[in-house]
């Protein structure tokens, strides 16, 4: 495949940048990737295993000359980061992020950037429980889908170059604005996990059932919970604190559907239980066929995950 950008500066060294960065080389799409990370010890590990092609000691020194900026960092850190970087952008750059919540971002990221840059925001919808310099892996966005925020018309060309980076890394590209994405996220991602780290610690507080007959047995449903609670605490933090109204509007629904639950239990009233189970089965359908997932009994997944 061609270069697509001649020169990329990823800021953040983590699972998200460290992943682009081996897409990247796979595909040949980026001339020269730059990189920087916060602390002394991730730029160490990152310049021991090559993770970019030179990594800086600072944000402004990654990205000076760079064709694309791609903020790969906490959303809670994404506004200080761009103030850091605006002086010394390129004029005719395209900046973009992968943050998990965008309508935030746009409002901490946007205020400091030149005219002279196009502001893209992207998110891949592809992770893992992993995090750090070492987590990334040249398939993480292999038949994922890659949201871009965009109107459709503004910037056209810088979207559909960044788009053509994106599907040379190996995901789909969908467009459409931050409120739908954050509406969107918050029901297929962010509640979810908000409800994994519920049920852990819920299992944590019942003395009843002892830790080793919850790590014996929890292969009967427990264990993916605990594969989504042991993200990254920082970056959802940042994801709750950033997407409080969606997340707040899903979370009530949520809760009127578990009392409703709750009272087809107590009333033993089996016809509203088999009807609701029979339509969540055809979701999980749905994404099975959408190739989104497998329909092995372990997800697909190896045993670590
Ligand atoms: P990660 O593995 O924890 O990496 C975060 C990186 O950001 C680290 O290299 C960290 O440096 C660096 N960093 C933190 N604060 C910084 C600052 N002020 N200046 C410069 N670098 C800083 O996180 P990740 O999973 O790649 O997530 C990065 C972004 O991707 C987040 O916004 C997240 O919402 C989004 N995202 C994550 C997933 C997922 O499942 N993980 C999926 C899609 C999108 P140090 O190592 O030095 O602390």
């Amino acid at each position: 495949m061609a270069v697509i950008y001649q020169r990329v500066a990823l800021i953040g060294l983590g699972l998200i940048a460290g992943s682009m960065s081996l897409a990247m080389r796979r595909a040949g799409l980026a001339g020269e990737i730059t990189g920087y990370a916060r602390s002394a010890e991730t730029r160490a590990i990152a310049t021991e295993t090559g993770l970019v092609d030179r990594v800086c000691e600072s944000a402004a020194a990654a990205v000076e000359g760079a064709d694309l900026v791609v903020l790969c960092v906490p959303v809670g850190v994404m506004g200080a980061v761009a103030a850091e970087i605006a002086p010394a952008l390129k004029a005719g750059a395209t900046v973009s992020d992968v943050g998990s919540v965008k309508r935030a971002v746009i409002e901490a990221v946007a205020p400091h950037l030149p005219d002279t840059v196009d502001f893209i925001p992207a998110h891949p919808l592809a992770g893992t429980e992993h995090s750090g310099p070492r987590s990334g892996f040249a398939e993480l966005f292999d038949n994922r889908w890659c949201i871009l925020i965009s109107d459709g018309v503004r910037n056209r060309p810088a979207v559909d170059r960044l788009r053509a980076l994106w599907e040379g890394m190996g995901a789909h590209v969908d467009e459409m604005d931050a409120d739908h994405h954050d509406l969107v996220l918050a029901v297929t991602s962010h509640t979810p996990h908000l409800i994994a780290y519920t049920m852990v610690g819920v299992a944590d507080d019942l003395r009843r059932v002892t830790d080793s007959e919850v790590i014996k047995y929890s292969a009967a449903g427990f264990r993916d919970f605990t594969r989504i609670a042991a993200s990254d605490p920082t970056m959802w933090r940042d994801v709750f604190l950033n997407n409080k109204d969606a997340t707040l509007e899903i979370l009530g629904r949520f809760t009127e559907e578990l009392f409703a639950l709750q009272r087809a239990i107590r009333l033993g009233d089996g016809d509203h239980l088999h009807d609701y189970f029979t339509r969540t089965r055809a979701i999980r359908r749905g994404i099975i066929d959408a190739g989104q997932d497998t329909a092995a009994p372990n997800f697909g997944r190896g045993s670590k995950g």
